[in-house]
């Protein structure tokens, strides 16, 4: 049996972890932080669970992209809830758009100042799926379970990758595995890592690729029977998106998310969690108490250079980092490869293991 080590936990890596399980890999996955799965953790204060880097997903309709990834690995069998967005909702007599999906401008879709364009690869990839509705799950961390219930192997949190050579990694807690190696996190991270002879042009040309911003988010909890439970998301002006959280899934919300792109640091987040709150009619005399992270906790909890929410970003297909390396038995995975999102994630750990495992028997393993 071959052995494949993963580093980090996120759905790149753990779902890479589930794909090479089936071809018969014993899998270890090495993960610096105390909780699995990246930015599909889950946090609870105060009874209340918040998601942090999921909330909803596109392309689970039967046939649709993501699908044909998760039905022959088992991942259907979740408690999927399908949501369509209605196209717009009246909040206090004001109309809102719900989504700013259907706004091509040109090449280009301008979701906010503060994103920049989105390309139309992205728009094609991550968002389009969106217009014929979505899933939510009751939280994230279900996902993950499921995930690492499929693994054949070990998932080792609380042990940091320090040093990575050929079919060889090392941790912080001194202990060293040996195996191809798949690395679900940021390729300059990957390379600053790594022990070896690498190639200067490679190295360069990631040095030149740019990061997608940071989100700052503001996890409100409310009190009882104050706003309306919905179970899609809205978007504000297109940079301020507002989920709800509801365990029940009706009635009314017991939390509220909202999201919005910022520096890495911010000067004062409670002025900033305000203004936001502000933002959302009927919000302010809802929120009993709320928490925020920044993008610079983001870069604490999972390594990602400044925070960034979506890694390397996508601005046309020269930002494209293939799985495969330079360096025999090293491959990449993860939203720094191919396209952010649940979706994009889970087809660029199509790519890394069609690599590893070759053509003829990812495609085996993909029959349902
Ligand atoms: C605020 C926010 C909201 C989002 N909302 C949605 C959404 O609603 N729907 C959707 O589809 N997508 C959403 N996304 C995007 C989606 O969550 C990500 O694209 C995806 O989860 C990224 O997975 P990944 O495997 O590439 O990396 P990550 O999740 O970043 O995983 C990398 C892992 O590597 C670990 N690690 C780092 N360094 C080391 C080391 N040296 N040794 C060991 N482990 C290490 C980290 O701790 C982390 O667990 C959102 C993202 C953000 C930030």
């Amino acid at each position: 049996m071959s052995d494949a080590l993963v580093i980090g936990s996120g759905l790149g890596g753990l779902l890479s972890g589930v794909i090479l399980s089936r071809a018969g890999y014993r899998v270890t996955v090495l993960e610096k932080a105390s909780q699995p799965g990246g930015c599909l953790q889950t946090f609870i204060r105060e009874g209340l669970r918040f998601d942090t880097g999921f909330h909803s997903v596109a392309g689970l309709e039967e046939g649709g992209p993501l699908e044909r990834i998760f039905r022959p690995l088992g991942l259907m069998d979740l408690p999927w809830e399908f949501v369509k967005e209605p196209d717009e909702i009246v909040l206090n007599g004001v109309s809102h758009r719900l989504t700013d999906l259907s706004y091509p401008l040109g090449n280009t879709l301008r979701l906010s100042s503060s994103t920049g364009d989105v390309t139309m690869d992205e728009y094609a990839h991550v968002m389009e799926p969106f217009k014929k509705g979505s899933w939510r799950l009751p939280s994230g961390d279900l996902l993950v379970k499921k995930l690492i219930s499929l693994i054949n192997g070990t998932v080792r949190t609380g042990c940091e990758v320090t040093a990575i050579e050929p079919g060889r990694v090392h941790c912080k807690d001194g202990r060293s595995y040996e195996g191809i190696v798949i690395s679900d996190i940021h390729p300059w991270q990957t390379f600053a890592l790594f022990r070896g002879h690498v190639r200067p042009s490679y190295l360069h040309r990631l040095q030149t690729l740019e990061n997608a911003p940071g989100i700052f988010t503001v996890y409100c909890k409310l009190q009882p029977e104050t706003i309306q439970y919905q179970p899609w998301s809205t978007n504000y002006n297109g940079d301020l998106m507002v989920h709800y959280g509801n365990p029940d899934g009706k009635g009314f919300a017991r939390s509220v998310d909202l999201l919005t792109f910022s520096e890495k640091y911010v000067s004062d987040r409670t002025a900033l969690a305000e203004e936001l709150i502000g933002r959302v009619p009927g919000l302010s005399g809802a929120v009993e108490k709320f928490w925020t992270s920044t993008p610079a906790t983001w870069e604490r909890y999972t390594g990602t250079p400044g925070g960034s929410a979506f890694g390397i970003r996508k601005k046309d297909a020269t930002c494209y980092v293939h799985p495969r390396t330079p360096v025999p038995g090293l491959y990449l995975t993860g939203q720094n490869c191919g396209l952010h999102g649940v979706l994009g994630v889970s087809e660029t750990a199509l790519l890394t293991c069609q690599e590893i495992l070759g053509e003829a028997t990812l495609n085996q393993i993909l029959q349902r």
